[in-house]
């Protein structure tokens, strides 16, 4: 059996901070972000998060309006945060 930490993401994402640049579509590399059929309160469509984020930040560096904090979840019950 392996003793391998599962070492799955999740993002928070301010939607009503982004202006909809969609630069955080193309930069994730598992591709599970796309944006919404709503606009946020400022009129701008947001990104929504499907499954399968693996934490990676590249959201979170790309995104000129810091809307993304990254989290690593090392097991079910915690998850660290690696960028806000
Ligand atoms: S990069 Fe940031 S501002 Fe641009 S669409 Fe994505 S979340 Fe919105
Ligand atoms: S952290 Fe990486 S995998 Fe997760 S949504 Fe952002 S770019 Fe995609």
């Amino acid at each position: 059996m392996s003793n391998a930490i599962r070492s799955d993401g999740t993002v928070v994402m301010a939607t009503d901070r982004c202006k909809g640049c969609e630069l955080c579509i193309p930069a994730c590399p598992p591709q599970v972000l796309s944006m919404s059929s709503e606009k946020n309160s400022r009129g701008y469509y947001y990104p929504v998060l499907a499954e399968g984020c693996t934490g990676c930040t590249a959201c979170h560096l790309v995104c000129p309006d810091y809307v993304f904090e990254v989290y690593r979840i090392a097991s079910s019950e915690s998850r660290v945060k690696v960028a806000s």
